[in-house]
């Protein structure tokens, strides 16, 4: 496409240029983002171009879905460099928001979805995921672009916002994309970036322990000692904590005792002060 890129920063502005696009017979997709732009950003791009005909991007370090004790103050940001990511990949409408028009004094409402936050996540990121569905509400409420892509590493909250996006009628369509990987199999995160070269090479082991327990219960383990043998090997290789290392159903995010169609190995855990998440289909 030949659109110069643009940047807006306002909601009407994003939603008066996705409509000038669809009035002149454009699909558009729409992928938020919290910036520090990474490969699995840029996929999210190229998978909405794969279903539309143009695409916008969001950036905003959205302070309602960090808690107190979280990394919302040394979140990384460049928003110039993401620019030229976005650019690069296809992408030539930027929202970015200050916070202070996302949420303007006054600003009362809140959006949470029911169930789907209790588990995971949700247990140890108390209010996390009210804050990721209030934002993507409006997010989504304001673009009215024709599909949004979501990356499948945030795994949970790609269910919640589905349930809410059919919920509320919000008219676009929830992509889900998968996970980007480095070379040796990290899920890429903008927060890798705080991990020192040693947490680096140790933070391996959480796709590793991923894997192997993928394979044992494909190989027949029952699930209790397979994810036993998982959380040993992330003590093994240092990581402070384990939120969860579970097998759950992918669409209600149930545990389960057994492997069954859809079955899925969620983790969350901690190296050094940086918390990862990973997820693989079994
Ligand atoms: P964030 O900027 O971390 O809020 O992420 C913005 C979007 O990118 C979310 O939908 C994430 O799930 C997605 N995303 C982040 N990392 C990856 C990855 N490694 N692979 C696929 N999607 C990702």
């Amino acid at each position: 496409m030949t659109d110069a890129f643009r940047i807006v920063r306002t909601p009407a502005a994003l939603t008066a240029a996705i409509a000038a696009w669809q009035r002149a017979g454009r699909r558009v997709a729409f992928v938020p983002t919290m910036g520090a732009l990474h490969d699995g950003h840029l996929a999210l791009v190229r998978l909405g171009l794969q279903h539309a005909d143009a695409c916008a991007a969001s950036i905003f370090v959205n302070p309602k879905q960090f808690g107190p004790t979280e990394d919302l103050d040394r979140y990384p940001r460049d928003e110039a460099g993401d620019v030229e990511k976005l650019k690069g990949a296809g992408c030539t409408l930027l929202y970015a928001p200050s916070v202070a028009t996302m949420y303007p004094p006054g600003f009362a409402s809140h959006v949470r979805v029911a169930g789907l936050p209790d588990a995971l996540c949700g247990r140890v990121r108390p209010g996390h995921f009210d804050g990721v569905a209030t934002v993507v509400a409006k997010l989504l409420a304001a673009a009215r672009a024709d599909v949004a892509v979501f990356g499948e590493k945030d795994w949970q909250q790609l269910a919640i916002i589905r349930r809410m996006a059919a919920d509320l009628d919000l008219g676009t369509q929830i992509i889900g994309c998968p996970i980007v990987r480095d070379a040796d199999g990290l899920a890429l995160s903008s927060r890798n970036a705080y991990l020192s070269a040693d947490e680096r090479a140790r933070a391996l082991a959480l796709p590793r322990a991923l894997a192997d327990a993928r394979t044992a219960l494909l190989d027949g383990l029952p699930v209790a000692p397979a994810l036993a043998m998982g959380l040993k090997s992330l003590k093994a290789a240092g990581f402070a904590r384990t939120d969860y290392f579970e097998l759950v159903d992918g669409a209600t995010l149930a545990s389960l005792g057994a492997v069954q169609p859809g079955a899925r190995l969620m983790a969350a855990a901690v190296m050094g002060t940086t918390r990862l998440i990973d997820n693989l289909a079994v």
